[in-house]
């Protein structure tokens, strides 16, 4: 996202150059038509050519957005053209105004200066021509001054070049940065800080990759702690945090790296199994229950289930990717789970026959 902001904030500059320089060309195309400093008056072929082309293509640039020109291209035609005027009008011009050339040379430079200053390529496309006609035509006679006046805007503009890419190197360094920033936040706002696991918000985000790379045949499995208040309330909320990591990651450990899980609320998790059927998920739930089981959190007051931490899971199908009814289904079995004694597995189907 943010690199096309960039790339358009560059298409917007460049156009802003393309408008400036249409904009020079039109004015110094009038004021050469009115040609106060010179007594010669010529209207040739190319100056109307580059006051019909510049007006034309503002316009045409102001009511169509759509297509991007050259900048290059534009520069190098009216260059050509500016070239062409002046080899045109410069036999009509007497020996005397010697200045002719040069005043012609400095305002195609000046124009150029102006427009590109943040880009030499389009700067060369439109004086190049200009500076070999004019050298072509004045015969070595101010060859030094002309060449002068070629290298002062050239220098300017090669300085601002460094300039602007340092500058632009800066601004892009710092916006991957924020960029970068931005996902670590997105990130761990969808990660629950003491287990690791996926919070709502990232099991949420990760159902919806899901369900967008078209994934069915998934089962969903909540868990719940077994007497979870009377560890707390004995051993302490420390150990209970401990205790909830340990299972945590249990939990983890039982799945494939594509099921996703998640801690749904204070001590109840959920785990998507993902393309697998009712059947394989109980077979997945029961590993789990046993790698809890087995992990031997000493629980003195898992009242008549055991005296370690255990946890009881409900499980229902997924259908036609309507999570919020198997979840439904699902924790309906999970209390159910709970009734037949605890550290129980209860799938949906189980549920129904048993009623
Ligand atoms: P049941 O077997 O029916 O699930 O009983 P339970 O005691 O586990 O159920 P209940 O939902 O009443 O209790 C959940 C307890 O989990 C309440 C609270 O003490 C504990 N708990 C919830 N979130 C956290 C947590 O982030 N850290 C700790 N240490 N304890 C938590
Ligand atoms: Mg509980
Ligand atoms: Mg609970």
């Amino acid at each position: 996202m943010t690199s096309q902001t960039w790339r358009s904030l560059l298409q917007e500059k460049y156009q802003l150059s393309l408008r400036l320089f249409l904009f020079l060309n039109a004015l110094s195309a009038l004021f050469s038509m009115l040609s106060p400093l010179f007594r010669v008056k010529m209207i040739t072929v190319p100056l109307v050519s580059i006051l019909t082309l510049s007006i034309g293509l503002l316009i045409w640039r102001w009511v169509s957005q759509a297509r991007t020109i050259s900048l290059n291209l534009i520069s190098l035609l009216f260059g050509l053209l500016w070239a062409w005027h002046i080899y045109l009008k410069q036999p009509h011009i007497p020996q005397h105004e010697s200045s002719y050339l040069i005043i012609a040379l400095m305002s195609v430079l000046f124009v150029g200066a102006l427009a590109f200053i943040n880009n030499l390529k389009a700067f060369i496309c439109h004086c190049l021509p200009v500076i070999l006609t004019v050298l072509w035509l004045d015969q070595g006679q101010h060859t030094i001054r002309m060449l002068y006046a070629v290298a002062l805007p050239m220098v300017g503009i090669v300085i601002q070049h460094l300039i602007q890419k340092r500058n632009d190197a800066f601004a892009q360094g710092l916006m991957f940065k924020l960029m970068e920033e931005k996902k670590t936040l997105t990130d761990l706002s969808m990660v629950d800080p003491l287990t690791g696991l996926y919070n709502r918000r990232g099991f949420q985000n990760r159902l919806e990759n899901l369900f967008a790379l078209g994934s069915e045949r998934n089962v969903v499995v909540v868990l719940d702690i077994d007497h979870f208040k009377a560890y707390n309330d004995h051993y302490g909320h420390m150990m209970g945090d401990q205790a909830l990591a340990r299972v945590s990651a249990a939990i983890r450990d039982a799945v494939r790296s594509r099921d996703i899980v998640a801690r749904f609320g204070g001590e109840e998790f959920l785990v998507l199994l993902t393309n697998t059927d009712l059947e394989m998920a109980r077979k997945t739930a029961e590993r789990i229950r046993q790698r809890v089981f087995d992990l031997r959190i000493p629980h003195r007051f898992n009242a008549e289930v055991a005296t370690n931490v255990t946890i009881s899971i409900g499980l229902a199908p997924m259908h036609e990717r309507n999570f919020n009814d198997a979840f439904k289904l699902a924790d309906k079995a999970l209390y159910k789970a709970k009734h037949l004694g605890r550290n129980h597995i209860l799938t949906s189907e189980e549920m129904e026959t048993e009623q």
